[in-house]
This record gives C-alpha cells, sequence and structure tokens, in this order.
C-alpha cells in the first residue's frame, strides 16, 4: 500500500538529497514513500558488527554476548522490518538505541524498540527537540513533538563516554553545533567501525546543514578532523546517508567543508547579504561534483554555509 508520509517525517528525509527552498518559496509537497516496497540491506562488517541500510540514515549494530546496540534506527513504518533484519543476524535483544541527532530519518524508529525495551540513548540536545518539537530548515515547517515512548531515556550533556553489553563497547562524543546542536558521533575500536550520523555523508553531495537546529559548517569540520585523527586506512565509517565510507572519503567530504568555510565566511564578515552571496556563487567550481549541477541543492549548500555565522 502507498502511503503518504506525514509532511513532517518526509521533511527530514536525506538532506543532501534535497533541495532548500528559497527563505519564501512554497514548502514543497512530501514526497511519496512506498514503505512496503523498501527491503533492508544488511553488510557484515566483521567482528559481529553490521550496517543495515532502508530509507533514511544507515544503521549501525554491534552484537554482545547478551545484547545488541544498535546506531539509529530509520522510520517508524520500517521498524518491523529492520527488526527482522537484526533477527536473522542474532535473537538477542537490543539493548541500547543510539540516536547521532534528532532528524526523524534517524530516530522515527525509537518508540518501536524502546517498546522492545531498548534503552534510547542520545544527546540531551536531542531529547528537548523530540520532546518540543522543532521547525524544519528545509520546509519551515513546525514539525511535532513525538510521543514520549520515543524519548531518549538516558541523556548526556557533552564529552564522550561508553555504552557496553557483553564484549562490546560503542564510545559515543558529542560534537558541538554540526550537523544539529545535538549530534553524537560512535567509535567501536575492536571493529574499528566509526559511525558519523549526518556529519558526514557518502552520496559525494554537499550535506545539509541544519542552522535552524544549531547546525553550524564550523562544527561539521571540527567533527571531520576528529575523525580523520580516530579512524585509519582500515576503518570502515558508516556515514548517515551513502555506502560505507573509508578514511579517504571523509578527507574528501572534510576538504569540501574547508572550502566552503574559507570561501564564505570573508563574505559574510565584509556584510554581503545572502542574496549577494548566492549571486557571486562563490562555489562555482564545487558543484559540478557536490550538487550535480543542481542549482537549488548549490545554493542550499551556499546559504546553510552563510548562515552558520550568524550564530556568533
Ligand atoms: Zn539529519
Amino acid at each position: 500500500m502507498l502511503r503518504l508520509a506525514l509532511a513532517a517525517v518526509a521533511a527530514m528525509l536525506a538532506g543532501a538529497a534535497l533541495a532548500q527552498p528559497a527563505t519564501n518559496a512554497p514548502a514543497p509537497p512530501p514526497p511519496l514513500i512506498d514503505w512496503d516496497k523498501i527491503q533492508i540491506k544488511t553488510t557484515d562488517l566483521g567482528h559481529n558488527t553490521y550496517m543495515l541500510e532502508g530509507q533514511g540514515g544507515n544503521i549501525t549494530v554491534a552484537v554482545g554476548t547478551d545484547a545488541i546496540l544498535m546506531v539509529d534506527g530509520q522510520f517508524a513504518p520500517l521498524s518491523d522490518k529492520i527488526k527482522a533484519a537484526i533477527r536473522a543476524i542474532s535473537p538477542l535483544p537490543v539493548k541500547y538505541l543510539i540516536n547521532t541527532h534528532f532528524h526523524g530519518d534517524h530516530t522515527g524508529g525509537n518508540a518501536n524498540f524502546a517498546k522492545d525495551g531498548a534503552i534510547v540513548v542520545a544527546h540531551d540536545n536531542i531529547r528537548i527537540r523530540l520532546a518540543g518539537g522543532s521547525v524544519s530548515q528545509q520546509t519551515g515547517q513546525v514539525v511535532p513533538q513525538i510521543p514520549p515512548e520515543g524519548l531518549p531515556k538516558q541523556t548526556y550533556f557533552g564529552g564522550s563516554f561508553a555504552l557496553e553489553v557483553g564484549g562490546r563497547k560503542a564510545q559515543l562524543t558529542y560534537v558541538a553545533n554540526a550537523h544539529t546542536d545535538g549530534d553524537t558521533w560512535v567509535y567501536f575500536a575492536d571493529a574499528n567501525v566509526l559511525c558519523t550520523g549526518d556529519t558526514v555523508n557518502n552520496l559525494k553531495r554537499y550535506q545539509s546543514i541544519d542552522y535552524r537546529n544549531g547546525g553550524d559548517v564550523r562544527g561539521m569540520i571540527r567533527a571531520g578532523e576528529t575523525y580523520l585523527k580516530v579512524i585509519n586506512d582500515d576503518t570502515k565509517v558508516v556515514v548517515g546517508h551513502g555506502p560505507l565510507a573509508s578514511k579517504k572519503d571523509v578527507q574528501e567530504f572534510h576538504d569540501m567543508l574547508v572550502t566552503s568555510r574559507d570561501r564564505i565566511k570573508p563574505l559574510f564578515d565584509a556584510g554581503r547579504t545572502e542574496a549577494e552571496v548566492l549571486a557571486l556563487d562563490p562555489l562555482k567550481d564545487l558543484n559540478e561534483k557536490w550538487a550535480a549541477n543542481n542549482p537549488q541543492l548549490a545554493a542550499a549548500h551556499t546559504r546553510n554555509v552563510y548562515h552558520s555565522f550568524e550564530r556568533f
């Protein structure tokens, strides 16, 4: 059955692939998602660690001796399929579901997994945004609060801490003001697997920076610099959207962001308006690769970087 996704949820779809409307443009209609047609693809990353792809943010599953750790849960209508894919890996229960950030394509499954006993873990800003509702940067529409069952039960404010199940440890670290103001990246040292959420994509496209909700290109760059120190040539990087990535992909994505910052910050500092910066098109030479020459996607990225600098 073809179901119309809620506008609020659809708005949270892979940001990199969607163009952002001009400030005064009407919101685009929500895309149709035929949930029944979506298959969950499982990739074995070694050391009892797996990447699951369906629709929405990539999922990581780490199996311990007594329970499972999971990173992100995609959309609620896919929860049964995701649970079936996990059961095909292991009969053990999911003890922790970590949210990398609050967007619905990563957190939509929270309540369905919590119902089975999973503890949702996230940065505290995620709980605040999910509990209070938010405004979608891409459509300007209000995203309603979610039911209490889907809210993170265990939150943290900053720094880094470990979550453990039998024989497995996930290191969770907060990166301030990057894709949003509540991003967590997760590292499984035993499997050499890094989960970046939407602070990196491997679509070879510009990534949305949710400046309305605390996102900032400078935090995205800081995140990338941290990853490049932590990972090596053998690290398997589960990005928010796109295929499994390597250190080389992370470096390339990071370098694109650095160029974006270095060209747009001086224009912002010189008092240029958004319209003036868009007209100057300072990333013109990058747009063929990173926006596939899609002018809307190119403009959305320039706008996202420009507005990052309004934070302070
Ligand atoms: Zn996102």
